[in-house]
Formats: C-alpha cells, structure tokens, sequence
C-alpha cells in the first residue's frame, strides 16, 4: 500500500498560521505516517518550529521535527530536542543543515557538533526518538562524488538513523539508481523520495539551481510552455503523478512531499494515485 508523509515549513505570520492548519486539515485525510516541520535555515525558527510540531502533533498525526547543527552549540541543539521530547514529539529529521545565505561553507560552531553523524550519534544516545536523515538522488553540491555521498549516508544510517528522506528530483531513473547504489553500498534502511509537486516553476528553477537538481530538458520545455498559458497545474499534477507512478512501477511505496505549505497540487497528486481518503484523518490541528 502507497504511504505518505508531507513536510511544512513553520508559519511566521498570524496569516502564515492559518494557511498551515488548512494545509494541514486538507491532507490529514490521506493518513500521513508522519508530517515533519523543517528548521530554518541558519538554525533560525527554532521556536517556530517547536510550535508549528506542537500545533501539528495530536492522536492522528504523528509529527517529524527538523533539527540542525547551525549556529548552537551541542547542549544548545540537544535542549532543543530535550523540548520535542517534553512535548510528546518522537521522530527527529536530524540535519547538518546549511549556514545562512551569504556565509559561505558550513562551519561547526566551536562547541557545536561538527557534522550530522555527531548529531545522529547524540539522539541516538537519548533513546527517545526515531531519526531520519537527509539524502541526495542528484548528489550533495559538497560531495567529492556518489560514491562518497553514499558512503556518508551509511555512516548516517549506522549512526542511528532508521530511514532516509531524500532530497527532490525531476528523472525517476536517478532516484532509482541512487536507491539501487545505496543497495550496493549495503545500506538497508529505506529511503524514501521527496517529491515537490511544481506550484511555482520560476522558484523551483532556482531552487534546484542551488541545490544542483537537473531538470530535464523536455520538463523544462513543458513547463516554459505552460508558464506562457497560465496552465502549470495541470501539467504539475500530470508530471509529479507520472513520477510516483514510475517510481511505484519499481516498487517504491513510500512517498515524502514537500508542500510548501499548499495543499491543492500535493492532493490532487495524492488522488491521481489513488490513495483513499479518511474522512475523520485529522482531529485537531491548533
Ligand atoms: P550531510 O549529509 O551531513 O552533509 C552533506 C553532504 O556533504 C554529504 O552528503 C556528504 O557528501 C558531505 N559531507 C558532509 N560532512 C562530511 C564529512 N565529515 N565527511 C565526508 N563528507 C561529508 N535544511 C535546513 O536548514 N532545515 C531543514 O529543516 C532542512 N530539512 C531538510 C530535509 C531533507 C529531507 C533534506 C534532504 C534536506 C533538508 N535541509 C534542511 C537541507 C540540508 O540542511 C542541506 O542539504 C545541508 O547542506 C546538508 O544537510 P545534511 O544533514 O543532509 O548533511
């Protein structure tokens, strides 16, 4: 059966606010395994993301906050997720995370954990918590090469970590070759791809400029044409539901959204697959 997870950023307006709990209440429907709630950039929101998780957590819903390394030192993040604990939180995205913009490369704070593996080892250690970790189909811009990212994702996964969320991509064969490498490397917890419905096509350009996704030509043409006729919803929905498809065609049953907080293009993939829809999926989003 096709299972799904959603991630929200957390809101920083009262407006922001509402437009999450609606997300939110229009997906719980489709019994998420869990909805995560990311962590700014920089190590910034940390309260907000506290309070989003809160918000979001209840007896159907199980939540996954976001925790990185940025800009804290090691009591400082392990407060952090001290508070998740203390408030019922049990899933952890365990992050290296990324400095803000305009800073250059990663650089540890001076008592702060020096890279994800640190971070995974410490939660692990506390025994609360289920982690999952981050991963990269089109490779991470700072690996030397696949082989060395993957060998770095099992050094995660031996770590503690008990699935991977990968990082979104547009060719279902690099997600399946990069699934079939880790196989190779020995690494057996699954992973499970991020998918990101394209609302926005000029920010998704971007977006996966600075992450160093390829988007393949012919998408790149259909989407440029599309832009032109106001009519990118349709092809979204067309194009991220032939993804899953594909991606299900080879056994792959999980699926992690990124929803950007809109629930329209998420649902309407959700429901192209077929997934059923739980009327009662979510009881109280605050
Ligand atoms: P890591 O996997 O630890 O490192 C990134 C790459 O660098 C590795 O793949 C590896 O190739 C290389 N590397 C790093 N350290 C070493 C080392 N010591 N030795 C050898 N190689 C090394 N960012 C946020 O700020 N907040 C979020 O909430 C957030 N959520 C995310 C959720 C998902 C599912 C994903 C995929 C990414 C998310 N990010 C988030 C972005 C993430 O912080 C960046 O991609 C960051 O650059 C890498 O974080 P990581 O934990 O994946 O890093």
């Amino acid at each position: 059966m096709t299972q799904v997870s959603f991630e929200y950023f957390p809101p920083q307006s009262i407006e922001a606010s509402f437009r999450l709990r609606d997300t939110a209440q229009v997906l719980a429907p489709f019994a998420p395994r869990f909805v995560s709630v990311t962590y700014g950039a920089g190590g910034t929101t940390r309260t907000l993301t506290r309070d989003a998780a809160r918000a979001l957590q209840g007896p159907n819903q199980r939540v996954a906050a976001h925790l990185t390394c940025v800009g804290a030192t090691r009591d400082e993040t392990l407060q952090v997720a001290d508070d998740y604990a203390a408030d019922g939180i049990t899933d952890i995205v365990a992050l290296r995370g990324d400095p803000p913009k305009g800073q250059g490369a990663f650089t540890p704070h001076p008592d702060g954990f020096t890279d994800s593996v640190e971070l995974i080892e410490a939660l692990a250690k506390t025994g609360k918590f289920t982690i999952r970790v981050g991963a990269y189909p089109n490779t991470h811009p700072e690996a030397a090469n696949q082989a060395a990212d993957i060998d770095w994702l099992k050094r995660k996964i031996d770590a503690g970590a008990s699935e991977a969320l990968t990082q979104f991509f547009f060719d279902p064969e690099d997600f399946l070759r990069f699934r079939d490498a880790c196989a190779a490397a020995g690494i057996t917890a699954p992973i499970t791809p991020g998918i990101l419905p394209i609302e926005n096509w000029n920010g998704v350009k971007r977006f996966a400029a600075a992450c160093g996704t390829p988007i393949p030509p012919q998408l790149i043409n259909a989407f440029e044409k599309a832009s032109r006729d106001g009519r990118c919803d349709l092809l979204a929905v067309a194009q991220c539901s032939a993804l899953c498809d594909r991606l299900r065609d080879e056994g792959v049953d999980r699926f992690h959204f990124y929803t950007m907080n809109r629930p329209d293009l998420t649902r309407d993939v959700c429901r192209a697959l077929g997934l059923p829809e739980h009327r009662h999926g979510l009881q109280r989003v605050a």
